[in-house]
């Protein structure tokens, strides 16, 4: 049958108004199995209830494991099969030459330390002069070679060549913050220590509203521990940061392709 002009126009205003309907009932059906209150975005206003299903989406989102962080992060920058203590030095230092740093580019400064033997014995060899000149590629190279000789230094002398596992006394260590800390100790000991709080997980966890602490990036970590279960801490952090480095981009985030785009409450 040939439909005339009038007919085909009549045909598609009902497919447009079926397809718009069939929308609207997919998203309302899918808000049904979401808590109530969520999707009302205020600075006051904490989208808690949802945790468990954004957390498992963010998972889902990260299975293929492929953002800078799974290639370059500190844990990618360990040579393993030198031994467990050898393993941490290295651990360590890539977690101090990450602050602040691309992860791409504190592989390459991690890639040069180790062509030239990246042990303790050969840091405290070496002089604060040569380590900042391997790692010039990264932000704050004269500080973090400081921490670097110093860290060295105080795990030969104080600690007969063996990193603490305690983490009060890795706070002792200069350039040694709580984030670094935890991080370290929760692949050292394969245990939640604590949550690892950068840019990435600072930005996220406001943006959904786990937290509302954009001024302080100290009381993001104490919140999010306040609620999130402690078998989750070591895992988080990988997590967010690969989320924020793909989807939740610092600057235009991409939104409209985002799983979490009915849990988020920032407004699209
Ligand atoms: S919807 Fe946008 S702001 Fe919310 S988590 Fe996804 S990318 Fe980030």
């Amino acid at each position: 049958m040939i439909f005339g002009k009038q007919e085909n126009m009549f045909f598609l205003t009902k497919q447009i108004k079926f397809t718009k309907f069939a929308k609207k009932k997919t998203k309302s059906l899918f808000f049904s199995s979401i808590k109530p209150s969520q999707n009302h975005y205020n600075s006051e206003y904490l989208n808690r209830e949802n945790f468990d299903l954004i957390y498992e989406k963010i998972k889902d989102a990260r299975r293929e494991k492929d953002a800078p962080v799974d290639y370059f992060g500190s844990e990618a920058c360990v040579e393993q099969g030198g031994g467990k203590e050898a393993e941490n030095f290295q651990r360590l230092i890539a977690l101090i030459i990450s602050v602040q740093n691309r992860d791409k580019s504190t592989a390459e400064a991690m890639d040069k330390m180790k062509k030239n033997g990246l042990s303790l014995e050969q840091i405290n060899e070496m002089d604060e002069e040569s380590i900042k000149n391997m790692i010039g590629n990264v932000n704050y190279k004269n500080k973090k070679a400081k921490f670097i000789k110093q860290a060295a230094s105080i795990i030969k002398n104080k600690y007969d060549s063996v990193i603490p596992t305690k983490l009060e006394e890795l706070l002792e260590f200069p350039g040694i913050g709580y984030k670094i800390a935890v991080l370290y100790l929760n692949d050292t000991l394969q245990d939640n220590i604590g949550i690892g709080v950068d840019t990435h997980v600072h930005r996220i966890a406001n943006r959904l509203g786990w937290v509302n602490t954009k001024e302080d990036r100290n009381k993001t970590r104490t919140e999010l521990e306040s609620f999130i279960p402690k078998e989750k801490w070591r895992e988080l952090n990988g997590l967010l940061v690969g989320f924020g480095q793909q989807i939740c981009l610092p600057i235009q985030p991409k939104c409209h392709s985002c799983p979490l785009k009915f849990l988020c409450p920032i407004p699209k």
